[in-house]
């Protein structure tokens, strides 16, 4: 992994008379020809292949050797579905503020409209409807229960003989076409990793704890990651309950192309799983499998889509495959000086901090239970977020609306993955300044939320 550079001076803003009248097509111009001549000629080819990403043969973060796979029940969804274990855990809800999880988590989504644009009855129908295939299609506890109704583990429909693929490539060419047929925005293929999978696994909806060894109905070689698109008008929206609205429905079609990626390989002969944030964690299988890279926000940022994207997966027994390798954009050293999420966030989830091995907010075992030591990342505080969620009564995603990556066309991180190569630190946080300058990323704007519902009239 290429090292990150130290400078983690804060940011100042740019002097408005610098950027006074540029249009958004001349700075754009501005920006390439500083670049280019930042850059000269020989550097040209190093740019392009930077903007499609730097292949990796390993997993493109450091991992401690040691790292242990995270128990399911120390998530903060699935602990906060669980009544059983809230009741086990008494200094949890103490260390933080005597917040129950449980009882919060429970009537999420259930609190009075308002009079403010994204907080209306119109804007909870809509996120209601969002979320409500992914309900129908995996139960209740949808984002955390292994084993539900499109993931379930039982195997029907799965043909008799195996459909022989003449190579590796044909058949990663064929499950991505697949997936794209069924609506994935991109699909990746990578081998599975114990690491990233929870250890033991568990279903909240039935309070049992399950096996992989035990349970889980076959050994999993591969996995199908795939990506859903959520809409860019709505998540400029955040964090109102328009923006919930394009997170569960963008969750609904992950989860949909996933059990039809499940049903295509069972009916190849190959055993196959949906899964949603059940069973592992999509965001390092989605970053093994060359989709993207990890960032500050949390989130995996996608080289087209920014974080505007939700993830499942597909775990199977096929292992005939050509798996994707991690790419790198330059991600990690833009945020080392961006922080417009962390500045964003409404809860302080954030970090301001660098990638560390384990949180830097707190040492205290009884506080970072849902923490995953011995990862160098950037480490978010998972329960200050959910707070901030139950309180907002309908989720939040400011990270990933004011994320400068975050465009509905790609020039300006383009752009920053071209300059990323020669100019990183000042160059990274004039850009982040310049995004807002123009307006992009502003959270907590009625008017978007106008602007969002006049958008059905629109050709
Ligand atoms: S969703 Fe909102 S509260 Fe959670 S980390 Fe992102 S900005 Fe913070
Ligand atoms: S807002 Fe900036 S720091 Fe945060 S994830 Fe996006 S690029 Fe990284």
């Amino acid at each position: 992994m290429k090292e990150l550079d130290s400078n983690t001076e804060t940011s100042k803003p740019v002097d408005s008379k610098v950027t006074k009248g540029l249009g958004r097509r001349n700075f754009f111009k501005v920006g390439i020809a500083g670049t280019g001549l930042a850059v000269g000629g020989a550097a040209g080819l190093t740019i392009v292949r930077r903007m499609e990403g730097i292949p990796h043969e390993y997993f493109p973060m450091p991992v401690k050797d040691d790292f242990k796979p995270i128990d399911q029940r120390n998530v903060i969804l699935t602990f906060a579905a669980s009544k059983t274990l809230n009741e086990k855990h008494p200094e949890r809800i103490r260390k933080f503020g005597n917040f129950h999880f449980y009882e919060r988590y429970k009537n999420f989504r259930k609190g009075p409209f308002q009079n403010t644009p994204g907080y209306t009855q119109l804007d909870r129908a809509l996120a209601v409807g969002g979320w409500s295939s992914l309900q129908a299609l995996h139960g209740p506890y949808s984002l955390s229960s292994p084993d539900g109704v499109v993931g379930s583990w039982e195997q029907t429909m799965l043909w008799e003989s195996k459909y022989k693929f003449t190579s590796e490539k044909e058949a990663s060419i064929a499950i991505k076409s697949a997936a794209k047929l069924y609506g994935a925005l991109n699909c990746g293929i990578t081998r599975r990793d114990r690491r990233w999978d929870y250890e033991p696994l568990y279903d909240p909806a039935e309070e049992r704890e399950l096996s992989w060894e035990k349970d889980f109905p076959f050994q999993p070689k591969t996995v199908v990651v795939i990506l859903a698109e959520m809409d860019y008008l709505a998540m400029s929206t955040a964090p109102s309950w328009v923006t919930d609205a394009t997170v569960g429905n963008a969750y609904s079609d992950a989860l949909k192309i996933a059990g039809q990626v499940a049903i295509f390989l069972r009916q190849l002969g190959y055993k196959a799983v949906a899964s949603m944030n059940d069973m592992g964690i999509n965001g390092p299988y989605a970053v093994a499998a060359g989709l993207g890279e990890a960032a500050r926000n949390g989130q995996v940022i996608t080289p087209k889509h920014g974080p505007r994207i939700r993830i499942s997966k597909v775990y199977t027994d096929l292992d005939f495959v050509e798996c994707d390798k991690p790419r790198t954009y330059g991600v990690a050293s833009f945020c080392k000086n961006c922080k417009r999420c962390a500045d964003s966030c409404p809860s302080k989830a954030i970090t301001f901090d660098d990638p560390s091995w384990e949180p830097t907010y707190s040492d205290d075992p009884d506080y970072i239970w849902h923490a995953a030591p011995g990862v160098f990342k950037f480490h978010k505080d998972a329960k200050k977020c959910f707070r901030f969620w139950t309180e907002n009564d309908g989720g939040c995603a400011n990270c990933i609306c004011s994320c400068p990556y975050n465009k509905p066309d790609f020039w300006h991180h383009r752009l920053v993955d071209a300059q990323n190569v020669v100019a990183p630190g000042p160059v990274h946080r004039f850009m982040r300044f310049m995004d807002e300058i123009f307006g992009y990323g502003k959270v907590s704007e009625p008017k978007h939320v106008l602007k969002f519902w006049n958008s059905g009239d629109k050709a």
